[in-house]
């Protein structure tokens, strides 16, 4: 077991002040995986000093310059490909293929989108008798979450670099392991000492220590909406820029004459990959009654080919949940939609057969679900699809607008602008129509409950910009 002792301040690896640590666990077999210094408001201090010290000189390096080190990040990036991927699929439980072709293949392309972004962006334009400089924001502090580890690092990061920001990495508890490789790569591109530092640490003493450091001056977090809303309040009292990705509880729609048999398998994919601890999950299928069975008929069939097991075998789709907390927070909603009426397709409360270790939760499908339930309101983070009938289209908008969150969701229509008109009236920031790809490139982030701000693409890097304008 690796034990570490150190903190990425100031472009080295220094002692952790404090002497908290952080125990790693591997989800799939529950052996301890590493330690790493759960880092002090101390530590915070010195990798916001650090980010401070060096803003300006870096503000003002030309695009050009920045581009170098970005490329170099991009490249390191795809050099440790499979040791990030392995790093992921330890720490997190994540299937070794999705690892490698998601929570790895994403960071890499969003990271070269930036690349191509920074070369051709104007920093600077007129507007009649102005000219208008877009400037880098200053010192950001970026709180990441577990469950797509890097690529929330990356889709903060690496944007805040090209705007000419600096930034102190504060990332979950659970998955410091491939932050640290991240580190190491942004030590091997060069960077200027202090542009990028990592504190490794517990939200409740790191992460809150910079949410309300007064040298930061935005904040950039993803998780969950009770952490972001107190971040929030912490940023208002003084008046710090926040950018807030937050939980999801996102629909499936699927319209009368739509390719059901399609929108139903794939609705399995979008839940059950990384074990449906994807802020955009479908976590809610919107069926019209007159389909409902044969719908629920299908979700059963596809939803058995997704066999927890061992997350380093290439075969398996679906590996165990992060933790142990979260595992029962998990089987307890599945208890409590049992409780409250709903019918269980396939799935439940209990291990999965041959899983007796590990934090593993059966896959599993709730029918009969409705609006008032609370599996039907509140996002559950794991492998459970509820779902839902509805009467006709406009129940399910009702339906598909009817939770405190706005993140994502699907349409599926017998044709295209029938989905895309329905798309349009839904309260969330993302769909895709009819099976459309993620893109790494279009802004992502939320309505309503889900958050403020967007991430990737050229949003994601005017997240990190401020304005001036100069009339003359
Ligand atoms: P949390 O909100 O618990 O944690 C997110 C990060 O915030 C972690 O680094 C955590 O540290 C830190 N943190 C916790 N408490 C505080 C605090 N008081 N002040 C400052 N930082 C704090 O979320 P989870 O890690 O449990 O992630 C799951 C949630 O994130 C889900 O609701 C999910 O939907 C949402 N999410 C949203 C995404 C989006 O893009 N919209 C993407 C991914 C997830 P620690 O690890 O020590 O707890």
């Amino acid at each position: 077991m690796e034990v570490y002792n150190d903190q990425y301040i100031g472009g080295r690896w220094r002692p952790s002040v404090g002497d908290g640590v952080i125990t790693v666990i591997n989800p799939a077999t529950e052996d301890s995986l590493a330690v790493v210094p759960a880092g002090s408001a101390a530590d915070i201090d010195s990798a916001a000093t650090a980010a401070r010290a060096t803003q300006r000189t870096w503000g003002a390096t030309d695009p050009g310059t920045r581009l170098i080190h970005l490329k170099a990040i991009h490249e390191g990036l795809v050099a440790r490909r499979h040791e990030i991927a392995d790093t992921m699929t330890a720490e997190l439980g994540v299937p070794i293929g999705f690892s490698t072709e998601i929570q790895t293949g994403l960071p890499i392309a969003v990271a070269d989108s930036y690349v191509e972004i920074l070369a051709d962006y104007e920093f600077t334009e007129k507007v009649g008798n102005s000219t208008v400089y877009h400037e880098p924001a200053g010192v950001v502090g970026a709180i990441t979450p577990w469950n797509y580890p890097l690529h929330q690092i990356v889709a903060k990061v690496v944007p805040a670099l090209a705007a000419g920001c600096t930034v102190v990495l504060k990332p979950a508890e659970n998955t410091p392991l491939v932050a640290r490789l991240f580190a190491r790569i942004v030590h091997e591109a060069a960077l200027p000492a202090g542009v990028f530092n990592l504190v490794t640490g517990l939200g409740s003493e790191a992460g809150t220590a910079l949410a309300g450091h007064p040298q930061v001056e935005l904040l950039s977090f993803t998780g969950s909406t009770a952490v972001g809303r107190s971040i929030a309040e912490l940023a208002g009292r003084d008046i710090k820029r926040v950018a807030l990705e937050l939980g999801g509880k996102s629909a499936n729609v699927v319209l009368p004459g739509a390719d059901l048999a399609t929108a139903v398998t794939v609705n399995m994919a979008y839940i059950f990959s990384n074990s449906g601890q994807s802020c955009n999950a479908w976590s809610r299928l919107l069926v019209h009654q007159d389909q409902y069975e044969e719908a629920v008929t299908l979700a059963a069939e596809a939803a058995s080919t997704y066999v927890p097991g061992d997350p380093t075998d290439p075969e398996t789709l679906i590996g165990p949940v992060v933790s142990a907390r979260r595992r029962d927070r998990v089987r307890g909603y599945i208890q409590q939609g049992l409780d409250a009426g709903a019918r269980l397709v396939t799935g439940g409360v209990e291990a999965p057969a041959n899983c007796e270790r590990g934090f593993y939760v059966r896959p599993t499908v709730l029918a009969d679900v409705t609006p008032d339930m609370t599996v039907a309101q509140e996002e559950i983070f794991g492998p459970v699809l509820c779902v839902l009938a509805y009467r006709d289209p406009e129940h399910a908008l009702a339906l598909a607008n009817g939770t405190a969150y706005g993140l994502a969701g699907g349409v599926w229509a017998a044709d295209e602008q029938s989905a895309i008109a329905f798309a349009r009236r839904m309260d969330t920031g993302q769909v895709h129509i009819n099976g459309g790809r993620f893109n790494p490139q279009a802004p992502f982030g939320g309505y309503k409950n889900s958050g403020v701000g967007r991430e990737l693409g050229r949003q994601g890097l005017e997240e990190f910009l401020r304005t001036k304008s100069l009339q003359f």
